[in-house]
């Protein structure tokens, strides 16, 4: 493509209202123009990207049996509210009205729409499994739409839906997702993990996120540094064999501590280590008030408090609820003497403490060398807290670490969610009428394109990998005016055309110093410049990633070339 004949609008300075790297170069580089907040127009150079993903995506998509189909954006009010999920979704779907005042949303996902056309469809098992994808738009009026097209509220997704007659023909399915987006964005060069993203209630692995590490995710993860274990923090189970001391158990003591509240001030104050702190606080479980505890080290899971206790709302009770149940402050609050009937749950390290200290119920008071099980009960003792960095890894190998994530991918075993309220039924070999068993899986086609930006640049600009530059080869005559470089440029440029490289020719009359600099912003993996050497027939190459340059001469070029891209990974 000649550089003349297309549209490239860089920039000198960095948008001053673009927040993370990716997006400041997108825009500098002349990639994606922002049309208002969260949504975004595609120049040249970004849909070449956009394309070279979405290419990939489908290349593994249809190597699991993927069938590549297109649904509509606009979606009927009535097929949402055959799930309900008109009435729970929120703000978030994009709602409108046609000029007959029927209700429609703009498509946030699929799993109506999909539901609805295989349920007319698919009557017998014989049909299936069967697994339909499609790469389309997706609406989402998000909350706070930001780091450009990493969270948008109009943006492309590859989404896809497997139908099954059986669990087992399920199973096999995800497995074949997971293969399939590890095949991606190992493709794409990106850094990335498959994390757990919900070990509670369903079990552990009935639902993984594909997260590309880096620190303007908006997930933390907690992985092993030896094996492959990950998970979201939020999730991640605590397996830790807590050890009790062999101190001899002291008398409990009330000390005064006028205006010590946190486990920190109440721990220096006291000149005792915060492990020794019995951590206490009060959630409102479905309506009841409930103690649990903790550590005085340790944070405490709302998430796993609402599983340990099957419950559906879990939230922190209110300074007014609390006074009203233990008639003392927050600061003061202790597991000792509480009013009767009042539950106590605690995480399992509180039972390893030993002289431990805690609130007296008593404002401006704590208690010395109170021990479980002598100075008060727990009902239940479960995994309570996050996960830190330094703990054991769940899976018995090696240290958890921490590290920032950018949700690129989702894959998840529906069940019946959707067959059941929809009435999507086959008939199974024994003539039964069946709910389909369904998994949805998305990856965020733009939002990966953003993440492959965020990994892929330097402080000139991009660096892409090969798999999804816009051009494999920049070639920059420097002098458009001397018709020796215009002559040799001119060849190389179908030369290297036949041999289906894509080339971006910079034939623009403009001075080196600019067509250098757009050029590394830009960043296609190797530059051939054109320059004063032209008459001797030789080039001088600039490999993009590590700066080196060499002299080629034109008829080695192709054999040049060649050797540098099947050099590369990816
Ligand atoms: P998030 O937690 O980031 O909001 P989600 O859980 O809502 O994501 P899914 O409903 O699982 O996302 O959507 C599938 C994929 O679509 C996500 O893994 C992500 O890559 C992408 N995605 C979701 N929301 C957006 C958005 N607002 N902009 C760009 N991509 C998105
Ligand atoms: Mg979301």
């Amino acid at each position: 493509m000649k550089q003349s004949l297309t549209f490239i609008p860089t920039l000198r300075e960095t948008p001053a209202d673009a927040d993370v790297k990716s997006h400041q170069l997108l825009l500098r580089a002349g990639f994606i123009r922002q049309n208002t907040s969260g949504i975004y127009s595609f120049l040249p150079l970004g849909k070449r990207v956009l394309q070279k993903v979405e290419s990939i995506v489908r290349e593994e998509m249809d190597a699991i049996n993927g069938v590549e189909v297109l649904m509509p954006a606009m979606q009927q009010a009535e097929l949402w509210q055959e799930t309900g999920r008109w009435y729970s979704y929120g703000p978030e779907l994009m709602r409108l009205k046609d000029r007959h005042n029927r209700e429609f949303a703009l498509g946030a996902t699929h799993e109506e729409v999909i539901t609805s056309l295989l349920r007319d469809e698919i009557k017998s098992y014989k049909k299936l499994p069967l697994t339909l994808y499609q790469i389309q738009t997706k609406f989402r009026d998000e909350k706070r739409p930001r780091f450009g097209l990493l969270r948008g509220r109009e943006f492309l997704m590859k989404d896809a839906y497997s139908f099954h007659a059986t669990r087992e023909s399920l199973d096999q399915t995800y497995e074949d997702m997971v293969q399939a987006y590890t095949n991606i964005f190992t493709r794409l060069g990106l850094n990335f993990r498959a994390v757990i993203a919900d070990s509670g209630a369903i079990g552990g692995k009935d639902t993984h996120e594909f997260m590309v590490l880096s620190e303007i995710g908006e997930d933390t993860i907690a992985y092993s540094d030896a094996s492959d274990f990950a998970a979201n923090i939020e999730m991640a189970e605590v397996n830790v064999a807590y050890e009790t001391s062999t101190e001899e158990l002291k008398e409990v003591e009330k000390i005064a501590t006028p205006d010590q509240k946190t486990i920190n001030q109440i721990a220096s104050f006291l000149n005792v280590q915060a492990d020794r702190c019995i951590k206490t606080l009060v959630f409102n479980v479905d309506g009841e008030l409930v103690l649990v505890l903790a550590r005085g080290d340790h944070e405490i899971n709302d998430i796993k408090v609402k599983n340990a206790l099957k419950a559906k709302v879990v939230e922190l009770a209110t300074d007014e609820e609390i006074r009203n149940l233990m008639q003392c402050e927050v600061g003061s609050l202790g597991p000792v003497k509480i009013p009767v009937g009042v539950k106590i749950i605690a995480d399992r390290a509180v039972a390893a403490i030993r002289n431990g200290v805690a609130g007296a119920n008593e404002t401006g008071f704590h208690l010395l060398n109170v021990n479980p099980d002598r100075d008060f009960g727990v009902n239940q003792y479960e995994d309570l807290r996050f996960i830190m960095e330094g703990d054991p890894s769940p899976d018995g190998n090696g240290t958890i670490v921490f590290a920032k994530g950018i949700e690129v991918g989702h894959v998840f075993k529906l069940g019946t969610t959707y067959s059941e309220p929809m009435n999507g039924t086959f008939l199974d070999d024994n003539g039964r009428s069946q709910p389909f068993i369904m998994g949805c899986y998305g990856i965020g086609v733009s939002r990966v394109m953003a993440a492959v930006a965020e990994q892929f640049q330097d402080e000139k600009g991009f660096v892409w990998p090969k798999a999804v530059a816009p051009y494999d080869v920049h070639l920059v005559p420097v002098n458009t005016k001397d018709d020796a470089q215009v002559a040799l440029a001119d060849d190389l440029y179908k030369l290297m055309k036949s041999y289906r490289y894509d080339v971006l020719f910079d034939d623009r009359a403009e001075r080196a110093g600019v067509k250098f600099a757009d050029s590394d912003l830009i960043g296609l993996p190797i530059r051939i410049t054109v320059g004063k050497k032209a008459v001797e027939g030789l080039v001088e190459v600039k490999i993009r990633k590590t700066g080196e340059t060499f002299e080629w001469k034109k008829e080695e070029i192709l054999n040049h070339l060649q050797t540098f891209f099947s050099s590369l990974d990816n």
